[in-house]
């Protein structure tokens, strides 16, 4: 973590100084902002906080709950979602707090006695080396408190106005947005706020879909599921385990351990529900699921003490046509202006644990586009990418998701019984083993497009995947020796990155590639650091420049390094020395662990951590030219 910059201040690091435009957010709605955000669920806190980052940008986040949530729902995070986390600076607090799913087992029917369970398997959650962070699992409302905590410390102060319902949009140049207090006490007192960007994270009942005449298709056939979260005592062997168990005939559950050592989240399938039954009418009521989950669990005892919180919970597989406004066949200059995001346009079932997953990972995609939008880096066309990127990810994972429910679902085979449908045991677990990367949200691949490239020069660094997200792997900063992950230095402050891999000569070199790379983007017109970064500003505030070396961190000395990756920043000139790494022999070699050629290479990294390109150390036009695709020169920047 770097502070200080901009002159000693005393304190906690995590508090930045307030802009002039901060206000106390309490009380009236701002008459007009850049951007609207409604719902202060995981996919609006996201979005809120990455916004917050940029204390230019007026944010605005309502909420028709009358305060922050204090219970239940999605409690599963996955390794990409952690990974994000740490961009956000919260990781440690969560991964101290959570419980970490390391290892799952299964139970299926004992053949010897099919009214009881017998454990048919035991895996390791996550693969080896797919993220450096565990699956975990903690209470959304923590996960909220953590945004909450980043915006509330942010220049801008930002914080959700509660009490409002969003009542109707009305769309033209900017956007009208009508709320209706829901306190209460100022009944009959609407309000208006104008946007030029709004983004509804409302939930599955989204108005604002609504308002764009968006419906969500799917399966209209519900799965309903019981949901509790207990202090119980059992005598089951994995109730401290994430267990999936099928039983002979009383139905499935899955087990998910909490956080805090003693909390079990027990999930209980219950019967698919008629095309347009709603789970409220079946009045379903906790001694109901604590007896199902008994019969399940059968033999084993479960005692429930304390239920902290319950829900039967119904949901589809759903996604809908667009996530913007644009509407279908709309020529490109169309530009969007209301975007949908989070269970407001794809709705999951809670097995493979992707709600809160993917919905927090579209208001990624969607925070760092608005921000250069509203800054003036990027032209709003740039915008478009999120509706065509997002949508294709849900696609894809709602299949999954549809496929995964259904082995879910079945029957175990039953041995006695060959002609009854069912799935087997092991074929679930290699299912489960197979699909671990869709799980872990680390799959997703986006499509070449502006701000991804093609895959020409892929095999520079085949571990680093065009289109998917960075996969970090250690090293040791060059001048503080400190071991870290490469992956933790990008940060989600809106910046590019680009890392240049070294090749093996001197990097202290003028004449080397890697000092020839520098000086291009240093000195020369076209470099897209020089053209891109306003007079004045830092010289990595657009465009951050880092570089991995082949060379042991003992061998070089940093201030021989390009004058580039030792930039001179902030109010005082200082010097940042935080731009160089080396590898870590201890951990395993960055060059072998992620296949990056000796030759070297360039890797472009997104804002959200998503590798744009990749590149030869030595190509600077065709790196000046990835940039003009989507950038606007300073010079043109307006905010
Ligand atoms: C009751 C419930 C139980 C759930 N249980 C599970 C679970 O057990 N496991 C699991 O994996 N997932 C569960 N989920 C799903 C998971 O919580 C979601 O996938 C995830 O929260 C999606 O986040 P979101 O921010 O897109 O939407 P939400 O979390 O639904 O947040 C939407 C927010 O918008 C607000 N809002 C809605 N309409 C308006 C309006 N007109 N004006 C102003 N504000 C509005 C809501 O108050 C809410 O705070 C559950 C969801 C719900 C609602």
């Amino acid at each position: 973590m770097q502070f200080h910059l901009n002159g000693f201040r005393p304190g906690d690091p995590a508090v930045a100084d307030p802009v002039d435009s901060a206000a106390p957010r309490a009380g009236a709605l701002p008459a007009e902002v850049d951007v609207l955000i409604v719902g202060s669920g995981p996919t609006g806190l996201t979005l809120a906080t990455q916004l917050a980052a940029f204390p230019q940008i007026s944010t605005c986040i309502v909420d028709q709950k009358t305060g922050p949530l204090r219970l239940g729902q999605a409690d599963g995070i996955a390794c990409r979602t952690m990974e994000m986390f740490e961009a956000f600076g919260f990781s440690e607090k969560v991964l101290k707090e959570a419980y970490w799913v390391n290892e799952t087992t299964f139970w299926k029917p004992d053949p010897a006695q099919r009214g009881h369970i017998t454990r048919s398997g035991r895996i390791q959650d996550t693969e080896e080396g797919l993220s450096e962070f565990p699956h975990v699992i903690l209470n959304q409302a923590r996960i909220h408190d953590f945004f909450l905590e980043v915006m509330r410390n942010s220049p801008a102060r930002l914080e959700p106005h509660y009490g409002r319902r969003l009542v109707d949009l009305q769309i033209g140049n900017s956007v009208v947005a009508r709320l209706e207090p829901v306190d209460a006490g100022q009944a009959g007192q609407p309000e208006t706020i104008r946007a030029r960007y709004v983004v509804g994270c409302d939930g599955a009942r989204s108005t604002v879909r609504k308002s764009l005449g968006q419906p969500l298709h799917g399966d209209s056939a519900n799965q309903a599921w019981g949901v509790m979260d207990v202090l119980a005592v059992s005598d089951f062997p994995d109730i401290r385990l994430k267990s999936v168990v099928h039983s002979g005939n009383e139905g499935n559950i899955l087990i998910i351990p909490r956080e805090g050592g003693y909390l079990v989240r027990l999930y209980i399938e219950l019967d698919q529900l008629k095309r347009d039954e709603r789970i409220t009418n079946r009045s379903i009521t906790v001694p109901d699921l604590i007896a199902a989950a008994r019969r399940i669990l059968s033999p084993h005892t479960l005692e429930v003490k304390e239920v902290a919180w319950w829900s039967v919970y119904e949901i589809g597989q759903r996604l809908c046509d667009r996530f913007d406004d644009v509407p279908a066949g709309a020529p490109e200059s169309r530009l969007p202006r209301v975007f949908i995001a989070g269970d407001a346009c794809h709705t999951h079932s809670p097995k493979a644990g992707q709600g809160m997953n993917v919905s927090m990972a579209d208001a990624f995609n969607l925070g760092w586009k608005l921000a250069a939008v509203l800054q003036g880096r990027s032209s709003p066309a740039l915008l478009h990418s999120y509706s065509g990127e997002r949508r294709a990810v849900a696609q894809e994972l709602i299949e999954f998701d549809r496929a995964f429910a259904a082995m879910f679902s079945a029957p175990p085979k039953d041995p006695d019984n060959p002609g009854r449908e069912g799935v087997d045991p092991a074929e679930f677990q290699n299912y489960f083993v197979r699909q671990g990367r869709f799980t872990a949200g680390t799959a997703v691949h986006y499509r070449p497009s502006a701000i991804c490239g093609e895959p020409e020069h892929q095999l520079l660094a085949t571990g680093l995947v065009i289109g998917m997200r960075f996969h970090s792997a250690p090293v040791i900063r060059l001048s503080d020796a400190r071991p870290m992950h490469l992956g933790h230095a990008l940060k989600a402050d809106g910046r590019w990155r680009l890392l240049a891999f070294a090749d093996a000569e001197d990097p202290a070199n003028p004449a080397s590639r890697l000092g020839r790379l520098c000086d291009f983007l240093a000195t020369r017109d076209s470099s897209p650091v020089r053209r891109y970064t306003p007079a004045g500003a830092d010289i990595d505030s657009v465009i951050d420049v880092r570089a991995v070396l082949q060379h042991s961190h003992r061998n070089v000395l940093p201030t021989q390094l390009p004058a580039l990756l030792l930039p001179l920043k902030g109010r005082h000139g200082l010097r940042d020395y935080e731009k160089v790494y080396c590898p870590d022999p201890a951990r395993g070699d960055i060059f072998d662990l992620r296949g990056i050629s000796r030759r070297g290479c360039v890797v472009i990294v997104r804002p959200d951590q998503f590798v744009a390109q990749i590149l030869p150390l030595d190509s600077c036009e065709a790196i000046a030219r990835f940039f003009d695709q989507f950038m606007l020169p300073a010079t043109q920047n307006a905010s």
